[in-house]
């Protein structure tokens, strides 16, 4: 017989299941925290929980359904995990932490593969599987505190796959986090390539995470050149979206943009870029391109041209950041995720 992975109930159907196990709310509360709160690994941990319930649980349910395969340790403190899933496909997730930081992010993956084939990044490469679960996404979260016991803080939508992609399940997913682990939607933040109708449905959310827009160019024929999606929601159509995004939300929106070498970090992308985000209240994340295993012609941009590039932006008062690599010596870093069975 199946066992029922209690990780994808909501606390309400946790209490439901043990209620008709006739077990008391109570013990459903104490079940619900060691999972959610207290990073129990087995039923066996949880001491307070009679020895016969226990028994009972771990003869007909599973905290998990997915596990942790492979786990690799930066010389910079990120941590990358290679989970399984229950059908033996597997995707990568990535706990981040900064030494002067007490955040601990975590960013996470929302399918196996990628349909979008955005040419700087790995995920793609090998296709597309499947969509995760939202308590598959979720799970990467719990697995990562389970093998820490440190409490995740924020969550990032950045990990493979296309998350507007895989909205329903992202939205349950988003729920889940909120509830169940308690951590605000101030701290999630989902990052798309545009997928311009979705964005729409977001703005419409209950829980809307700060939004990261994958926007890597500032024109539709170089976007064109790099990222198929272009071809099916251009970027002037991105940008009415961003628009009204800005409207409903009152956030700032965050652009991501990849500086590949003599691709889109010159002057005159910048100058068309500023002129490009002048209505859209945003704040801009610059990505140094990190090279994937494949020869696609792109290269890392020279330290100088990014920094001339930060300084033209800035001086048309945006706050603009450039992001941190982590995790590059164990392909962790931004589109390095490829789901290797390293
Ligand atoms: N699919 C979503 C989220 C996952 S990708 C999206 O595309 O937004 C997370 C971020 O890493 C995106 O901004 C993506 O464009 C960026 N990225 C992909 N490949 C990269 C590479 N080779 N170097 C640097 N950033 C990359
Ligand atoms: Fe998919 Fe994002 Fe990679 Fe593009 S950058 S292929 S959308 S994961």
């Amino acid at each position: 017989m199946e066992k029922i992975t209690l990780s994808k109930f909501s606390k309400e159907e946790l209490v439901e299941y043990i209620v008709s196990q006739g077990e008391k709310k109570f013990r459903a509360e104490q079940i619900h925290s060691w999972i959610w709160a207290k990073n129990a690994k087995s039923f066996d941990d949880m001491t307070d929980v009679k020895k016969e319930f226990r028994q009972f649980l771990n003869e007909n349910c599973q905290i998990l359904d997915c596990k942790i395969k492979t786990r690799q340790i930066s010389s910079d403190g990120t941590i990358k995990y290679l989970i399984e899933f229950k059908d033996g496909l597997c995707a990568e997730t990535v706990l981040m932490r900064f030494d002067n930081r007490s955040n601990l992010s975590m960013c996470v993956s929302c399918q196996v593969g990628c349909k979008m084939g955005c040419k700087f990044c790995a995920t793609g490469k090998n296709g597309f599987k499947r969509n995760l679960e939202a308590n598959e996404i979720v799970s990467q979260i719990l697995l990562a505190q389970m093998d820490t016991n440190l409490k995740i803080t924020n969550v990032v939508f950045m990990g493979q796959g296309e998350p507007l992609d895989n909205f329903e399940n992202i939205k349950k997913a988003i729920e889940l986090i909120n509830k169940n682990l308690q951590i605000s939607i101030r701290r999630m933040t989902l990052s798309t390539s545009g997928i311009v109708p979705k964005i729409y449905e977001l703005a419409k959310n209950d829980l809307i995470p700060t939004l990261a827009i994958s926007l890597h160019a500032p024109n539709h024929t170089i976007r064109e050149k790099i990222m198929p999606i272009e071809k099916r929601y251009n970027i002037e159509e991105l940008k009415k979206a961003l628009k009204e995004f800005n409207k409903v939300t009152k956030d700032r929106i965050t652009i991501e943009y990849i500086l590949i070498g003599g691709l889109n970090d010159t002057k005159e992308c910048a100058l068309e870029l500023i002129e490009f985000l002048k209505d859209i209240k945003c704040n801009i994340n610059l990505i140094p391109y990190n090279p994937v295993d494949d020869d696609n012609g792109f290269k890392k941009p020279i330290k100088k041209d990014m920094l001339k590039f930060k300084y033209l932006l800035e001086a048309s008062g945006k706050k603009v950041t450039i992001r941190l690599e982590r995790g590059a010596d164990i392909d962790a870093a931004c589109g390095q995720l490829a789901g290797k069975q390293a």
